[in-house]
């Protein structure tokens, strides 16, 4: 069993209950049994997305619900503004025009914040304006996209905002009702911490409203057959779901509501904290702007005169940490560590501590022990 430590923004380590739970036998999806695991895993899932909507589960990884998202709710011809800072806004742009949608594309430069304002400015000049979709996380730069105030720009308009928070939901601020937020999506795989294939969508009563009046051209993602057997008492879900992946879903929600979101959150703020300035200390740079920065995940630009083959293979076969590396442009221009899901002091430190002897073996020019006494001293303050 490979027993690398995966500092990368998804798929995260599961816990060992959450494991032990998917070894469970198969019963049947349409029965009793089954319908109490999901009318349990739906409800905390709602708890989780701080919504009083219903949630719904998709067999299916994140990009499934993005995708049920739009094409339960642009018909051909409608325009989107889809706000686009990296590699998984680009992907709601996407999904917008397959579903026949136009988009009105915000180009956010990498590794910023889109500015609210900017949202505002669009949604006053463009005419008839059906949804905007924003990345709460946007995984690909570490950037975390304002999500609150973009919300309240949307509440002078009559757009539905729909949110990804595939990489945020259970490690960073997400309030679903609170922000204003029409659908919300998210995956199994990142901060919630369950095993890939799972997505998961909540809609309000504004959203089912435009859902109810969308001619539908999704099949297997048709909200309205989500809804109509997930409403029904015992609830179901139209199509043979992964039951495996159900009992790991109900583990992995139940594992957060001990933690209590809260508390998770924090747990997150501070390792992202400890990440930056650990990385800081050996002199790298960060690639997402200060105050954009990702709770969930960080950007770091790659060093001068080293290689990311250099840089993350050596941390992958010397030191058994995985980190992620940089997506199109970023490619070799940046690493990526994440840090989201079950994620200590410990894999931080360790983290950390690899990096600079990852560094010094390279040739670079670092003190080791600084990275990690900023680690340190980042926990023993231990507030945000
Ligand atoms: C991981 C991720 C997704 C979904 O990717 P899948 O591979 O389909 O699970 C969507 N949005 C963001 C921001 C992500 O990080």
């Amino acid at each position: 069993m490979d027993e690398t430590l995966l500092m990368i923004p998804g798929p995260t380590r599961v816990a060992p209950r959450v494991l032990k739970a998917m070894s469970e036998n198969i019963v049947n999806h349409r029965s009793a049994i089954f319908g109490e695991i999901l009318t349990e895993t739906n409800q905390m899932m709602s708890d989780v997305f701080q919504t009083e909507n219903k949630s719904y589960l998709i067999t299916g990884s994140g990009t499934a619900a993005m995708e049920a998202a739009l094409a339960n709710t642009i018909s051909k011809g409608d325009r989107v503004l889809n706000i686009v800072g990296g590699k998984f806004g680009q992907r709601f742009m996407q999904i917008t025009e397959t579903h026949g949608g136009i988009p009105v594309e915000l180009e956010v430069e990498w590794g910023h914040a889109v500015n609210p304002d900017d949202v505002r400015y669009i949604l006053e000049e463009e005419e008839d304006i059906k949804a905007v979709t924003i990345v709460h996380n946007e995984t690909s730069t570490g950037v975390a996209n304002p999500i609150e105030e973009v919300g309240r720009v949307l509440r002078d308009f009559d757009a539905l905002y729909v949110v990804d928070t595939v990489s945020s939901l259970g490690g960073d601020d997400v309030f679903v009702d609170g922000y204003g937020i029409d659908i919300c999506v998210t995956g199994s795989q990142k901060c919630l911490a369950a095993p890939p294939g799972m997505a998961a969508i909540t809609l309000n009563d504004d959203a089912w409203d435009v859902v109810d009046k969308t001619e539908n051209h999704t099949y297997y993602l048709n909200m309205k057959k989500y809804k109509k057997s997930g409403d029904a008492v015992p609830p179901e879900t139209p199509y043979t779901p992964a039951v495996s992946l159900m009992y790991a879903m109900q583990e992995a929600l139940r594992v957060i509501m001990e933690e209590g979101l809260e508390e998770r959150v924090l747990r997150h703020k501070l390792a992202a904290k400890a990440t930056r300035n650990g990385v800081k200390a050996l002199g790298l740079e960060l690639f997402a702007q200060k105050e954009a920065a990702s709770n969930t995940v960080t950007s770091i630009r790659m060093p001068e005169g080293v290689t990311d083959k250099e840089l993350r293979g050596t941390m992958r076969e010397r030191y058994r940490i995985e980190l992620a590396g940089g997506q199109d442009h970023l490619k070799g221009n940046v690493f990526r560590i994440g840090h989201m899901g079950n994620i200590t002091h410990r894999e931080i430190i360790s983290t950390i501590a690899a990096l600079e002897m990852t560094m010094q073996g390279l040739g670079l020019d670092v003190e080791t022990g600084e990275g990690v006494a900023a680690v340190a001293d980042t926990y023993l303050e231990g507030s945000i």
